[in-house]
């Protein structure tokens, strides 16, 4: 009975003690085996059965295990789940080992470092982020592995920080215990966190590390000496690499440092209410992601999400952008066909360049590079020949790796295996060496007919074969019947007897085995060899092998902004100096394209004047519409995309900040109404002249008189304190007053015809205030009891009256019709 104190149990905990916090895959034969807690732990994740093997104090030890050649599937699951792998492998000779087979840990996977292709989302980036605090201000570090994208922030307060980790969609994050407060308030959040001890964000320390790992003499030169907290927080991460990468990252970029004042800041809230990444209801297509997403390759789409995030304010850097996607436009269909076609072909460079820098690419991540360089020149001079400043650059960032590629041409099989191990990755005719010990072992198979023909003369027995097995070796079969007529010579040596056949050697054969096998594996061995040398020369390509995937992944963003300007007639912002927005024909862009009906275009101006629109209309008459498509017009200028609209002109933007909708956060014990207050209590706290702000039914979750004054006196606030440009979406009538008593305001409403007692929305925007709300038509619309709704309307003409209160209205008064779609009423 084995017990925890077998060689091989004593070998395992010997690993599992220095990964307590992780799930450790113990490499047995052909199978990953995971033991006592972990065993039990992957059972219920994975699914797979519980069993156990020898015992411990008496009790069985639990076990589960999954079979080698599906690890990939089950680490994949595993990582999407938060969980951290360690696989610890079998690296020694079972037949010669004495005691356990020697193991060694090979990979430490955590949701927040992988690089295997099978674990990685194509076009989203995996992000570790470390966060590193000092009272109010908070650096932080964001680290792609994938690509080697290294980001720098800072941020004043924790709320900053959530919010900005939640637009992010980080995979895992670091930080230490001396920022315990850290990690409190985020553990509330779902995150997956890893602690690290205090000396990784140790700032000096940290320095010295940043500047080794980019080779710099001082921190000035990664522009990011003022940002010390962010710095540590880097540091961190690289300390954090070092653990779990077993390899050094040569191939991260240097780090780009986001300043808040460059970009248009669009909190998580917004992120989520314009649908910017993901639609509200889940509806897949339903986003302005999905819907601008044509890039032809991963890195293009990746960069788009970037440049979502962070919609930049350089006016003259997007006039180049929007310039470039104009020149790529007016360069007509057929150039913009024959680019997408090359970048089709082109794979995931940034990825393919980090496994090669950290020696784990694979052949077919080489065949993939290698048929990826062959185009480049192609798309090189396509692009270079674009009359465009921009275009011409980015044709000029695509590197020369004709070396490269030429290396990978010739040293490359045309169609090699999945796997090193399996042989013939390496070309003929590369390397001498392989060659000639290829030739042994192909000579193999002359020499062993050769030997067939000759022992079959000397025995006489026709039917002798030479046969060849992985446990047996080489062997001379022959059939029972035939071995018991022919004298057999003393040579020959039983090795196996089968049911008809018998099995021998013979010294010869002994012998030519020994030097065929030794051919086969010193060929694999130096086919090994040549493969970490091509790695490692391709290594030196690194950076260049970057820039070019980077001008790729924009040029691929480019023709993709061309291709809706024109397939979707999007439009070319303009930017100004002076405040204000003015958009002439403005539409939705994705509900534009994915509702049926047509689509009806808006005007809006705000300008110093009339900074704060009051919009009243019906309930559906397409309020949030409008002022969505708004926010979503300026960001999309902002990343240097055209517009749906037939002309727009922006000014400065510096945040767009959205109280949208109705949900509560009972897990975080808030209402809906405080969720609402909370909201407004940020943008009143932090927006300024330059923000755009859309307001939508504020005050509505509270007594209709405090919900009135509430909305009020937050307009007003809006308007005299902040000075924002804000769109102001409301039912109650009373705010359609605003203008008369505030420098600033305008009205506009959603307009409508009524037709007997019929509605029909026209989604047209005109100035003035709106008559009514059409609640109750809409309601009936809604498919509302008809008696719930004639009921509402005597209310209503009763109320216009003047006549008593509400509940005053006997039931008896009113008569029930069914129709109209809805349930008959139960009773009269
Ligand atoms: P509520 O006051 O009930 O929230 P609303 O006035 O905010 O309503 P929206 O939600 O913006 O109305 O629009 C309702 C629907 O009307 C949308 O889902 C869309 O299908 C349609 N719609 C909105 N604007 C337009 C438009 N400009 N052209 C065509 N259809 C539109």
């Amino acid at each position: 009975m084995q017990d925890e104190h077998t060689p091989i149990m004593k070998q395992y905990l010997s690993f599992k003690d220095r990964h307590k916090d992780k799930l450790l895959l113990f490499r047995m034969g052909d199978f990953y085996e995971l033991f006592y807690e972990d065993a039990k732990r992957a059972a219920k994740l994975l699914n797979i059965t519980l069993t156990s093997r020898g015992k411990s104090k008496g009790e069985p030890i639990p076990m589960a295990g999954v079979p080698v050649h599906s690890l990939d599937n089950y680490l994949s699951k595993l990582i999407s789940m938060g969980e951290s792998v360690v696989i610890c492998e079998q690296v020694g000779d079972p037949i010669l080992s004495k005691g356990p087979v020697a193991r060694r840990i090979t990979r430490i996977l955590t949701p927040g470092t992988v690089t295997d292709e099978a674990l990685l989302p194509e076009r989203e980036e995996c992000l570790l982020v470390a966060v590193h605090s000092r009272g109010e201000e908070f650096g932080l570090a964001s680290l792609d592995l994938g690509s080697g994208r290294v980001d720098l922030s800072i941020h004043q307060g924790m709320a900053a920080v959530i919010d900005e980790l939640s637009r992010l969609q980080v995979s895992e994050i670091i930080c230490c215990d001396v920022t315990h407060d850290t990690v409190r308030a985020l553990s509330g959040q779902d995150y997956v966190l890893s602690t690290c001890p205090d000396w990784f964000f140790d700032e000096k320390s940290s320095c010295a590390l940043v500047m080794k790992q980019y080779q710099v003499q001082n921190l000035a030169e990664l522009d990011c000496e003022q940002h010390t907290y962010a710095v540590s927080a880097l540091g961190a991460l690289l300390q954090y690499l070092k653990r779990t990468q077993r390899a050094d990252c040569p191939h991260l970029q240097v780090p780009e440092v986001h300043r808040e004042e460059e970009h248009i800041v669009v909190d998580a809230i917004s992120q989520r209410n314009l649908e910017i990444m993901h639609s509200l209801t889940g509806r897949e297509k339903a986003n302005l992601l999905s819907l601008l997403d044509s890039c032809a390759t991963s890195m293009g789409g990746r960069l788009l999400r970037r440049w979502l995030l962070r919609p930049i304010r350089n006016h003259d850097v997007l006039r180049l952008r929007h310039g470039a996607v104009e020149s790529l436009h007016q360069a007509g269909v057929d150039c913009l066909d024959k680019v997408h076609t090359i970048l089709k072909g082109i794979s995931d460079l940034e990825r393919i360049n980090t496994r090669v820098a950290l020696g784990t690419a694979r052949p077919g991540d080489l065949v993939r590079l290698r048929d990826s360089l062959r185009d480049l020149p192609t798309l090189k001079s396509r692009v270079g020949a674009l009359d465009h400043p921009r275009l011409k650059a980015l044709a000029g960032e695509i590197a020369d790796l004709s070396a490269p590629f030429n290396e990978l041409r010739r040293g490359l099989s045309i169609a090699p295996p999945a796997m090193l191990r399996e042989g013939g990755v390496i070309a003929n005719g590369y390397d001498e060496e392989l060659d000639e010990l290829r030739g042994q072992g192909q000579q193999a198979s002359g020499f062993l007919r050769q030997m067939e023909e000759r022992e079959r003369a000397d025995t006489g027995i026709s039917g002798l074969k030479l046969g060849f097995n992985r446990v047996q070796g080489y062997y001379i079969e022959i059939s029972k019947t035939q071995g018991e007529k022919h004298p057999l010579p003393g040579h020959y040596v039983r090795r196996q007897t089968l049911k008809t056949v018998e099995r021998y050697v013979t010294p010869a054969l002994r012998e030519f085995e020994t030097r065929i096998l030794q051919a086969n594996e010193q060929a694999m061995a130096r086919e090994k060899e040549l493969y970490g040398q091509l790695l490692s020369k391709l290594a030196v390509y690194s950076q260049a092998l970057q820039a070019t995937a980077r001008s790729i992944a924009e040029l691929d963003i480019l023709r993709c902004f061309a291709e809706c300007g024109s397939t979707l007639n999007w439009k070319t912002p303009e930017f100004s100096d002076e405040p204000g927005i003015v958009i002439r024909g403005g539409r939705h862009p994705v509900v534009e394209q994915l509702q049926e009906d047509s689509f009806i275009d808006n005007s809006l101006t705000i300008n110093e004047q009339r900074r704060l629109l009051v919009i009243t209309g019906p309930n559906m008459g397409g309020k949030s519409t409008y002022m969505r498509q708004t926010a979503l017009i300026v960001i999309l200028a902002h990343i240097g995309c055209p517009v749906p609209a037939e002309s727009a002109v922006i000014g400065p933007v510096d945040r767009i900040f959205t109280r949208i909708g109705a949900s509560d956060d009972l897990a975080g014990g808030r209402s809906t109404f405080m969720v609402e207050m909370n909201e407004t209590a940020n943008i009143l706290h932090h927006a300024g002249p330059q923000s755009l702000i859309l307001m939508d039914e504020i005050g509505r979750g509270t007594g209709t008189h405090d919900g009135l004054v509430l909305a009020w006196s937050i307009a007003q606030h809006l308007l005299q304190e902040n000075r924002s440009m804000v769109l102001f979406a409301t039912h109650f009538f009373e705010l359609t007053k605003l203008p008369s008593v505030e420098d600033g305001a305008a009205n506009v409403h959603m307009d409508l015809l009524e037709h007997g007692e019929e509605i029909i929305f026209l989604h047209r925007v005109s100035e003035g205030p709106a008559s009514r709300s059409y609640g109750i038509q809409a309601a009936a619309l809604a498919g509302l009891p008809v008696a719930v709704v004639e009921q509402a309307k005597e209310r209503m003409a009763k109320l216009a009256r003047g006549e008593g209160a509400l509940w005053d209205l006997p039931l008896e008064t009113i008569e029930v019709t069914p129709g109209n779609g809805a349930e008959p009423a139960e009773e009269k």
